[in-house]
């Protein structure tokens, strides 16, 4: 009977290896190629657009093909990578020409998003983030790190929710979880185009323990233990440059979700989904790619500790004032590579000469930034200073053994400086000494045979050779020269001196490369030793770096140092939104104002479409969240409290996170702040309501306002178009109406962007509407549909519940009003028992904290 193909023992050895990698792209090494089979070759010649074959075509069973050169292959690797897969690779780890049999293959390393080295120049001032979640009871560990970087953080948080939250504002490609992770969890993973890898430790890594060192929460330490073993088994290599895990909580931070970091544009514009004109963009002044990425590490935990912040806003005004010394500043960091990336290279071991000299380049501009800093004589620069370590010696090392300009490859020689290292040199010596004597012969061979453009050359397969031209070949002495290879126009010969001759020199050659690469690995293993305080200096430079950013816009835009106050008020003078103001230029942006006293919490905002209520409530939140990493500010003066959450609910959000229709999502998200905020939160509430019909919107909208004043008292603001809403001031004591007004100006309508006290003009609809040109008798028939409404009171506000300003002053409630929405505003009519158990009954024990029970009780009674 035939073998089958799948018999082969080469498709057996495959089979084999492919068990273990049923969910990645196996690229099996074959001579030249890396081949793929089956389904890894239907799929892949489809997504990387090769042709398929087959492999034993006229068998019964041909084996589905395809393949790509193995100088090629790191872009294919890359397309499927960057499609969200992963690619095996299969190597051949003996040398064909000298294996028995069957070639020994194994796997040298699984590429996976999450692990992703290869170096894109558009992705340097990123982090590629890989990430593990391992829930246990009611916690869920969740650690994440940067292979590239070796940083590992980690947190405990309390639902799947918080982590599909971390894991967007991560933007991590790839999370880790263990094989009992429930499926349903996996498919919601998944379906926010994330790859969830399962993985099982094996073993007791030594990376793992030591990683776990900065950690003491259980649930944290078993997370790290998937995170960093599916490192381990996926690189097969250690990874002495992992840090020890660095534990966050979340609540430690100014909480940002990932709907308020896409509606507040910190890293994507809402629009274009470009990441310029987001905050990001407008902050960025780093000079290198560490201190780009440590700034969004800011922005995506901003902080609630003064005394951290005074430093950093301390060492801006150092920097503020002295611009000199700033400026040469940045001309040092500007040659500041990306040393923690490189760092992560030393240890991994894919470093080359261009890396060490990149490193060296950089370690050189250390001690000149630590002059000017310590020039600089200010006590909060010393404190930083000391933190900075000057590794000269790893410079110093680097310098004596690099040449200045060396190749990319390390195995190919010319790499070691001369008068580094004796036998080097002898070797280099031999190998000069032995081409001087080849010239030599050259010329003593012209003379001695009479023809003059005899010629000795080399190439790989003959090695050295003479060279005669058929025209001079009767010349050639018949005793001494072999003929070894006859061209169209020359024949080559050979001698037994030249072969003596040439043995020496390419064993010359051959062992100066292999001492080159030994030194070179030596000097690697030498630098390895240093990788921690290379890891500090880069963290030091990165922080220095940012911070010097900050003070460079805050010149360029006369930003101010805000101010902590403790006692709830906000005052911002003259305020500007940051990014709308780069756009729109100094002189035509409008200052605006935010004034809250600590009993305001709620300010109602009205004013027509497009006057700048958005940009106003946007200003306050990017404000806040510029304060809290330290940066100054844009206005005149600013005095905020900490804020510890900011919640939005602003336009139409893109909902990732379970697609949910918008007025779901809406009241979702208003439901989240309504039950989240603390009365030291921010929260922006924009035309809330507006996803429904006016009455149903209006009610929830007035009832959100109630809620606000009576039981959050979290700052907020809130833009509304119902006007109505306005006379709430009047009775609510936490409330206060400002507004936004239109103009006329040669016959145009104009927005001044000014922010005034008090409501907008109740028929400011029909203002505007006369402004933009509507017909005169259109615009009266307006007026008296209005008056008529008015005089109905269809629409004025249901009596507030609670907590009111003035009872002798309220605003009788309309009757046809409340009849309609009596179930939302007022209690019915029916007997105090049953409105008792009606409420009992409402209460939805699942989304309710114990002391929320307990209010209710406390309510009840
Ligand atoms: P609204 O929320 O009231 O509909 P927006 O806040 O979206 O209005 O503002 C509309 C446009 O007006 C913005 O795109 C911006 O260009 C401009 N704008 C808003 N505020 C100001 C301001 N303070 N100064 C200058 N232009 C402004």
């Amino acid at each position: 009977m035939p073998q089958k193909t799948k018999d082969t023992p080469m498709m057996q050895q495959y089979l084999n290896i492919k068990k273990d990698y049923p969910d990645a792209f196996l690229f099996y090494r074959i001579g030249d190629f890396y081949e793929m089979f089956y389904d890894d070759a239907i799929k892949g010649s489809q997504l990387l657009e090769l042709t398929l074959t087959a492999r034993n075509k006229n068998a019964a069973d041909p084996i589905p093909m395809c393949g790509v050169p193995h100088h090629a292959a790191d872009s294919y690797i890359e397309v499927l990578v960057d499609k969200g897969y992963k690619v095996a690779i299969c190597e051949q780890l003996e040398d064909p020409k000298t294996a028995k049999g069957m070639v020994k293959r194994g796997i040298i390393k699984l590429v996976t998003p999450g692990t992703n080295l290869e170096d894109k120049p558009n992705q340097s001032k990123e982090n590629n983030y890989l990430a593990a979640i391992d829930p246990h009871n009611q916690q869920w560990g969740f650690a994440y790190t940067d292979l590239s970087t070796g940083e590992v953080k980690a947190t405990v948080l309390t639902s799947l929710e918080q982590a599909k939250n971390e894991l967007l504002n991560l933007r991590c490609k790839e999370v880790v979880v263990s094989p009992d992770f429930a499926s349903q969890w996996c498919q919601e993973i998944k379906d926010m185009g994330i790859l969830v890898s399962q993985e099982e430790p094996q073993k007791e890594y030594a990376e793992v323990a030591f990683v776990n060192q900065g950690v003491q929460s259980q649930a944290a330490q078993n997370t790290i233990k998937y995170l960093i073993s599916y490192l381990v088994e996926t690189q097969k290599r250690s990874l002495n440059h992992l840090q020890k895990a660095q534990f966050y909580a979340v609540n430690k931070y100014l909480q940002l979700d990932h709907n308020a970091q896409s509606n507040l544009e910190l890293f994507r514009s809402l629009r274009t989904g470009e990441k310029s004109g987001t905050l990001a963009w407008l902050l960025d002044q780093t000079k290198t790619a560490m201190g780009s990425r440590l700034l969004k590490q800011w922005l995506q935990r901003p902080l609630l500790d003064v005394k951290q912040l005074t430093k950093r806003q301390n060492i801006v005004q150092v920097l503020l004032d002295n611009y000199f010394q700033r400026s040469s500043l940045q001309d040092y960091l500007t040659k500041v590579y990306d040393l923690e990336r490189l760092a992560g290279r030393v240890a991994f071991g894919n470093v080359n000469g261009r890396d060490l000299i990149q490193l060296a380049t950089s370690l050189v501009q250390v001690p000149k930034i630590k002059a000017i800093l310590r020039d600089l004589q200010e006590p909060v620069i010393n404190d930083l200073l000391k933190q900075i370590p000057d590794c000269q010696n790893v410079a110093q090392a680097i310098t004596e053994a690099i040449v200045d300009d060396p190749p990319i490859s390390v195995t190919e020689g010319n790499l070691i400086r001369p008068g580094y290292n004796q036998q080097l040199d002898q070797y280099r010596l031999a190998m000069k000494n032995g081409k001087s004597w080849i010239a030599k012969m050259q010329v003593q061979e012209q003379q001695r045979t009479g023809i003059k453009n005899l010629k000795i050359g080399f190439n790989r397969v003959f090695g050295y050779y003479i060279e005669v031209t058929n025209a001079n070949k009767e010349q050639v002495p018949a005793d001494r020269y072999q003929r070894k290879q006859t061209l169209t126009n020359a024949e080559r010969y050979i001698t037994p001196e030249l072969k003596e001759k040439e043995r020496l020199i390419l064993e010359a050659e051959e062992k100066s490369t292999i001492l080159e690469h030994e030194l070179f690995s030596k000097l690697r293993e030498q630098i390895k030793k240093q990788i921690a305080p290379l890891q500090t200096l880069a963290q030091q430079l990165a922080l220095l770096d940012v911070l010097q950013g900050f003070a460079v816009i805050s010149e360029n835009y006369h930003y101010v140092r805000p101010q902590f106050t403790k006692n709830n008020q906000v005052q911002i003078i003259d305020g500007r939104h940051p990014v709308v103001e780069k756009v729109l230029g100094k002189q035509k942006y409008i200052p605006n104002s935010i004034q809250m006293d600590k009993t305001t919490s709620v300010l109602l905002i009205t004013g027509p479409n497009m006057s700048g209520k958005s940009t106003y409530m946007r200003q306050m939140a990017l404000i806040v969240i510029m304060a809290q990493i330290g940066c100054f500010v844009p206005a005149q003066k600013a005095q905020l409290p900490i804020f510890d959450h900011i919640f939005t609910r602003i336009g139409a959000a893109d909902d990732l996170i379970s697609g949910n229709s918008t007025f779901m999502v809406e009241m979702m998200e208003a439901n989240d702040a309504l039950q989240h905020a603390t009365t030291h939160s921010l929260i922006i509430f924009d035309e809330i309501g507006r996803g429904t019909a006016t009455y149903d919107g209006m009610a929830l909208a007035q009832a959100i306002v109630e809620y606000l004043n009576n039981q959050v008292h979290a700052k907020t603001m809130f833009s509304t178009h119902y006007h109505e809403l306005t006379a709430l001031a009047d009775q609510l004591d936490e409330v206060e109406n400002v507004h936004v007004d239109a103009t006329q100006e040669n016959g145009k309508l104009v927005f001044l962007h000014k922010i005034l006290p008090g409501p907008a003009d109740k028929s400011y609809g029909i203002h505007v509407a006369k402004l933009a040109g509507l017909p005169e008798s259109l615009l009266k028939r307006a007026q008296i549909i209005l008056e008529d409404l008015e005089k109905t009171s269809a629409q004025k506000p249901a009596q507030p519940v609670e907590k009111t300003k003035d009872t002798t002053n309220k605003v009788a409630a309309d009757k046809s009003y409340v009849k309609e929405q009596l179930s939302l505003f007022k209690e019915p009519e029916t007997s105090p028992n049953q409105v008792l158990l009606q409420q009992l009954k409402d209460a939805n024990l699942m989304k309710m904290t114990p002391l929320d029970a307990m209010n209710l009780l406390a309510h009840l009674q």
